[in-house]
């Protein structure tokens, strides 16, 4: 075998990313860290970032896993123990409680590059991982016995495998030759940043209407993300109104339990776009995250998913080492790939039942959801099960997800 400079290679140092180059490093394997990007550092004075997520409590076990978690609880994040989901064209609704299932919360909102800097703190603590940023890649080579990429300095990498961990438009992917199966939504999430007039609460919702979901997401203080689901034009319109006409649109249209919003702090907007990769593997070569499939953000599953991928990918890599077998094999890759594909593809079809559920006005189509939200409010082993699963606290779980990072060799 010809020399490496690295056992993998890891292109985008995003939240799944990282978490990978921090597992592997952790265990001793020589690793490269790609990124393009150098997220600007945390300030607690600065207004929260437009880009939040609910991390899952499988997700938060990961993090303290690889000993991130300490970090993000030192920055910024917002616990939530109850979560609301009702229909605005009905009377349906379901309220989740994390006291139900003996758990103290549901998950916590946080803020993505929170969440990357924290695991990020972790890789450039160790000395196996070489954090090569800002650079790109400008071209990606396989054979039967070593990967190769070469960076935008013209610097050679080579390794036993490459993580294409670069996000939805992938490079990887592409210049691997990976086909992708893409689906717009034809919909486009409006996000805000919001001070709102109550403090905290401890509780997300998600209103179903016909032109999408309206989703209330709390932050730290007296602050909140507000989701709004709409389609291009009206998200455009939204999104250029001035300060108070834009607040009056969005007071009259989520409930106004919220209490009054009193300021604007960051909007944007973000298209909705199904997508799965053909195959998550290619010589010497895995794709995880976004790179592997983009959900529809609803039920806050994206990065949930991805460090699920990132975990399954720790234990085949970890356990290939410590037997001596060859990390980049085929089938070390197919492992992975198997364990993973039928998950995301049952979650992505999930998303896809309430987005096409709710948007549909057919009368027994109303009923029936109605009737479903219902039963899954009064149906406490139904309803349990799906809170364990949505946390990730039910099914075949990573190490990882079970707060323990596998032995190295
Ligand atoms: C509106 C909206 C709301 C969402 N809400 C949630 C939520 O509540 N919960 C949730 O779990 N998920 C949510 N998601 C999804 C979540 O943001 C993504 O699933 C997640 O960011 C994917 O992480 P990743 O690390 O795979 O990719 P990314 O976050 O896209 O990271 C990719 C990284 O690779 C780098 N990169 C890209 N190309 C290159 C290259 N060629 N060379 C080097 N580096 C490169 C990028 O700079 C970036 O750092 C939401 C998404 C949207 C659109």
């Amino acid at each position: 075998m010809r020399h490496h400079t690295h056992d993998v290679i890891i292109i985008g140092g995003g939240m799944v990313g990282a978490m990978l180059a921090a597992s592997f490093g952790q265990r001793g394997l020589q690793t490269a860290l790609v990124e393009m990007q150098e997220p600007a550092p945390f300030s607690p004075d600065d207004p929260p970032d437009l880009r939040v997520s609910a991390i899952s409590i499988a997700s938060q076990r990961m993090l303290e896993a690889v000993g991130a978690w300490p970090a993000v609880e030192d920055m910024r994040l917002c616990p939530y123990r109850r979560m609301l989901v009702w229909d605005g064209e009905g009377r349906g609704e379901t309220l989740f409680d994390s006291g139900d299932i003996y758990e103290p919360v549901l998950g916590n909102i946080v803020e993505n590059r929170v969440t990357q800097l924290a695991l990020l703190s972790v890789v450039k603590s160790l000395d196996s991982v070489d954090w090569l940023c800002p650079h790109r890649i400008t071209a990606l080579s396989t054979d039967t016995d070593r990967a190769s990429v070469t960076l935008d300095n013209g610097q050679v990498l080579s390794a036993a495998l490459i993580v294409g961990a670069d996000g939805a438009r992938s490079q990887v992917r592409d210049l691997a030759g990976i086909q992708v199966e893409r689906q717009p939504y034809g919909q486009h999430a409006l996000v805000a940043t919001v001070s709102t007039e109550l403090p905290q609460q401890d509780i997300t919702w998600q209103r179903f209407v016909p032109d999408g979901p309206q989703a209330f997401l709390p932050l730290p203080g007296h602050q909140a993300s507000m989701v709004w689901y709409h389609n291009e034009d009206n998200v455009a319109r939204l999104k250029a109104l001035p300060e108070a006409a834009f607040i009056a649109e969005m007071q009259a249209t989520f409930p106004q339990r919220l209490g009054a919003i009193t300021q604007v702090i960051e909007r944007g907007s973000f298209p909705l776009i199904k997508s799965h990769a053909a195959s998550y593997t290619g010589q010497r070569l895995v794709l995880v995250g976004d790179a592997a499939h983009t959900i529809h953000p609803l039920a806050g599953q994206g990065v949930n998913l991805g460090f699920m991928d990132a975990g399954e990918l720790v234990d085949q890599v970890l356990h290939a080492h410590r037997i001596g077998r060859d990390i980049g094999s085929a089938r070390v890759l197919r492992a992975y790939e198997r364990a993973r594909r039928g998950y995301n593809r049952i979650m992505i079809g999930t998303m896809d039942v309430f987005h096409h559920g709710f948007a549909d006005q057919k009368l027994p189509v109303k009923l029936l959801r109605n009737a479903a939200l219902d039963v899954a409010n009064r149906v406490k082993p139904l309803k349990h099960f799906a809170m364990r699963y949505a946390m990730g606290l039910a099914g075949d779980l990573p190490s990882l997800a079970r707060g323990q990072l596998p032995d190295g060799p």
